[in-house]
């Protein structure tokens, strides 16, 4: 084996899924000589990890394997890999579309990454390998404590996948055929794995699956709730989060777990998808919207401050108008904090590819364009109803604007509240600020990774601004953060 130090740029494309798989990707090559960089042009392997949720997502696989036929010209020694959802789907029929690509892997395959590699570098590629495998061995093949490796950079905020794959057969979605059907890892690793991610600093998880409700059930193992239960015990662990929920399976024992869990945080992302029942129906949801919204009160009965998102697929085939007006009125009547809404788009594998009814992409656009644009004053309304409270931010990190170094008034910092929602203040280096974080080696304050008390003064349609309160505020972590008004 050339232990030779090599360079790897991953490129992923989707949801969190993809974002925690680059993760494991990273990890596995490490062993066999490879360390990420992001650059593009630095690379000895370049890693494409991709999603086929949505036929947009698809088409810049393709594009982004376009642009690296210079590169591959230029030097034949670099190996193209593509991971992910559509090379699950497509398989070889990737090879006949970009023939310069020397791996194909699927979205169970990432295990055995490091021999494709191997046999690419042994000069015995191309190498297609999408078989789906069963149990623990679909997930997670590099546990942190294998490598010694930490999070690929200092993170405050982790994924953690609990389940792999999905048994619901939504008919617009590909995931049961890509991801394979559903399987939960054992709660023994799933602790093992926070407490690795705790000691290297991490103080938020989010657990994820495509529906963390049905997590154990097949496998007789604890519920999600008793999961939780047991992961809150870990110290050090500030905050937990999970997504995503399906509707018809939210438990009233999950619902429960909202008003006692301390560091579960007040944030369920409830994808509802449509208004109407009809379409609901069709998209083999297996709830109505009555009992959507039944959910939704019994959620804001326990824990009224819970912030509450969502998805929606706008011209589903045969959406009528009136269909769509259920839709809007459902978005006005919950009220959401925020949301992803998204033009229905024909997948292969899926049946509703094959339904009637098609929309036309002008109608898909102008009801895209109407849920977005009522959202945005729903969420620009919920955000000024903060102004003048004081709510709990664990940071993440100097925020992405940081104009406050020139002008004068520190630096800005960025987190989240438990309601997941962005907050930017100013903290170090500001005359008028009392609050001191930790000294960093270049002489700054760090307040990464602190839990720190800010009274919000500002609000914007996509975060919120405020200033830190008196010292005594700040924790390494807490427990029960509440909203208190000002
Ligand atoms: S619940 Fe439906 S939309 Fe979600 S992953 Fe499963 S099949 Fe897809």
């Amino acid at each position: 084996m050339d232990l030779k130090q090599k360079k790897v740029y991953i490129h992923t494309i989707g949801c969190q899924m993809n974002v925690y798989d680059a993760e494991q990707m990273e990890r596995g090559l490490s062993p066999i000589g490879y360390v990420r960089t992001p650059e593009i042009g630095d690379a000895d392997l370049i890693l494409l990890n991709t999603c086929a949720i949505r036929a947009k997502a698809e088409q810049k696989v393709f594009s982004f394997l376009g642009r690296l036929v210079k590169l591959k010209n230029e030097r034949p020694e670099l190996i193209i890999a593509v991971g992910g959802c559509v090379a699950q789907q497509e398989g070889k029929r990737i090879l006949s579309r970009a023939p310069y690509v020397d791996a194909v892997f699927g979205t169970h395959a990432i295990g055995r990454l490091p021999e494709i590699i191997e046999k690419i570098r042994a000069g015995q590629g191309p190498v297609v390998d999408v078989a789906l495998s069963a149990g623990e061995a679909a997930f997670n093949p590099f546990p942190m404590s294998d490598t010694g490796h930490h999070p690929p950079e200092k993170s405050i905020s982790s994924f953690v996948t609990i389940m792999q794959g999905c048994d619901n057969f939504c008919t617009y979605c590909v995931v049961p055929y890509v991801r394979g059907r559903e399987a939960s890892r054992h709660p023994d690793r799933i602790a093992e794995e926070i407490r690795t991610l705790v000691a290297g600093g991490v103080r938020e998880v989010t657990l994820l699956g495509q529906n963390v409700n049905s997590y154990g059930k097949k496998e007789g193992l604890p519920t999600f709730t008793q999961l939780l239960e047991r992961i809150s015990e870990i110290e050090e662990l500030s905050r937990i989060r999970f997504t995503t929920s399906h509707p018809k399976d939210l438990s009233d024992e999950l619902i429960g777990a909202f008003g006692r869990i301390e560091k579960l945080c007040r944030h369920i992302h409830l994808p509802v998808q449509s208004g109407s029942d009809i379409i609901l129906s069709r998209m083999n949801r297996k709830y109505t919207r009555k009992e959507y919204l039944a959910k939704i009160d019994r959620l804001r009965g326990l824990c009224p401050d819970i912030a509450i998102s969502s998805d929606f697929i706008v011209g589903f085939p045969g959406e009528t108008g009136a269909d769509f007006q259920k839709t809007l009125e459902l978005i006005q009547q919950v009220r959401y904090d925020s949301l992803f809404a998204f033009k229905y788009s024909d997948r292969p594998q899926a049946p509703a590819a094959r339904f009637s009814e098609k929309i036309d992409e002008a109608v898909k656009a102008e009801r895209l364009g109407e849920v977005l644009d009522l959202q945005q004053r729903v969420t620009l309304e919920r955000h000024r109803s903060l102004v003048g409270q004081d709510v709990q931010v664990l940071v993440d990190g100097y925020a992405r604007k940081n104009e406050g170094r020139e002008s004068g008034r520190g630096i800005q910092w960025t987190g989240r509240t438990d309601t997941n929602k962005i907050v930017n203040f100013y903290g170090g280096q500001d005359p008028e600020n009392t609050v001191k974080g930790d000294t960093g080696a270049c002489g700054e304050e760090i307040f990464s990774g602190r839990m720190i008390s800010v009274r919000i003064k500002d609000a914007f349609p996509h975060s919120l601004s405020g200033v830190p309160l008196h010292p005594a505020a700040i924790g390494p972590g807490t427990k029960g953060e509440k909203h208190h008004a000002a």
